[in-house]
């Protein structure tokens, strides 16, 4: 599939060089290292990576992981970035800013070394917890956080919930009172941490309605901080319900879910979804993964993402794993030719065009 991609949920980049260690951290959703005398190459994404992303830095296909780490080292930082992801020929990044840190690439070191326009979505937990940071009192914290929304919001292409990671996907659906909000605010400020109160959480959600941007939502695996039984995208069902006269929802990865996800994309008209993060790391069964998923969601209702963060490899892989598996399941489908190119057109960025209202 040559159509272009427009990848509508990434991070960003590690600076690098880095260390194998650094490395295999990127390759896993674990925050803990493999079994002493293991190592996370061992896993299909691992296969891919070094399949696929070696020649790139002019090593052999399935070149050894050490070589590799050393390679990219010799090449150094920005030349690897550069390579990997310019070789993804990705159109246009939506990038969740949410993570960050010095030893990461900026939203313009990004576009620079991948030559793709990089647009902000914006974190609702994080402009809130920035809220709190710069020192809110409870009863101003409603208005503090609408008016740094606003203004961080005011050249986003999106806002992102993380309500999966910080309570599940089982919220009330109802958005809540100020007296509410008001109290609640004065338990999480007065306790500090991260913001993980139920109700301030679907306060967020439902200012992110009122921006009129496009809302995405984590659900499905992700790192050990997900309860992955209560980020099933089915669970948002009363959600969905509630906020059908909005702006487009996106389940974003959904996987092992991912047919609950579909049918939520077949029945509510703002819902979408993505497999992203699913596709690289199942390697080449993402051919599987996307089939699944096309049983149900209607072809207008699935973008691209690679969920990529760290590696500039994980670009690489996203894409081109999609690429192939969107190839083959189309093939196996029995989509005639004059349909193919739509479809495929459709879901590579055409959907996310409309979505999220991109320039052609
Ligand atoms: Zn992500």
């Amino acid at each position: 599939m040559d159509a272009p991609l427009i990848d509508h949920h990434c991070h960003v980049v590690a600076r690098g060089p880095l260390g194998r260690d650094e490395l295999e951290s990127f390759l896993t959703e674990s925050d803990q290292p493999p079994p002493p005398g293991c190592t996370a190459f061992d896993s299909l994404l691992g296969v891919e990576l070094r399949r696929r992303c070696a020649p790139v830095l002019d090593l052999a296909a399935d070149a050894d992981p050490d070589d590799y780490t050393a390679r990219r080292a010799e090449l150094g930082g920005d030349e690897a970035n550069r390579r990997l992801l310019t070789a993804s020929a990705v159109e246009t990044l939506l990038v969740d800013t949410g993570l960050g840190g010095d030893a990461m690439l900026d939203l313009a070191e990004l576009t620079r070394l991948s030559g793709a326009p990089a647009h902000e979505v914006v974190r609702l937990e994080t402009v809130a917890e920035e809220v709190a940071a710069d020192g809110v009192a409870a009863a101003e914290f409603e208005s503090g956080f609408g008016e740094a929304l606003r203004r961080r919001a005011a050249d986003a292409v999106a806002v992102k919930s993380i309500v999966a990671y910080r309570h599940g996907l089982d919220f009330d659906p109802r958005p809540p009172s100020t007296a509410e909000v008001v109290k609640a605010a004065g338990r999480w400020l007065a306790a500090g941490g991260r913001v993980r109160d139920e109700v301030l959480l679907r306060h967020l959600l439902w200012e992110g309605r009122a921006t009129g941007l496009p809302l995405q939502l984590h659900t499905g695996f992700g790192d050990p901080d997900v309860d992955l039984a209560r980020s099933d995208p089915a669970l948002l069902t009363e959600f969905l319900r509630a906020s059908a006269a909005g702006p487009p929802v996106l389940l974003l990865h959904c996987y092992p879910y991912h047919r609950h996800a579909a049918y939520l994309a077949s029945v509510f008209p703002h819902v979408h979804i993505d497999v992203g993060l699913a596709i690289p790391h199942v390697g080449r069964r993402a051919r599987a993964i996307l089939a699944e998923t096309l049983e149900l969601a209607p072809f207008h209702k699935l973008l691209y993402s690679s969920d990529a963060y760290g590696l500039a490899e994980l670009y690489l892989l996203g894409a081109l794993g999609f690429r192939e598996a969107l190839d083959e399941v189309l093939d196996e489908l029995a989509i005639g030719p004059t349909d193919r190119d739509r479809i495929a057109r459709m879901i590579g960025s055409g959907n996310a065009r409309r979505v999220y209202g991109l320039a052609d």
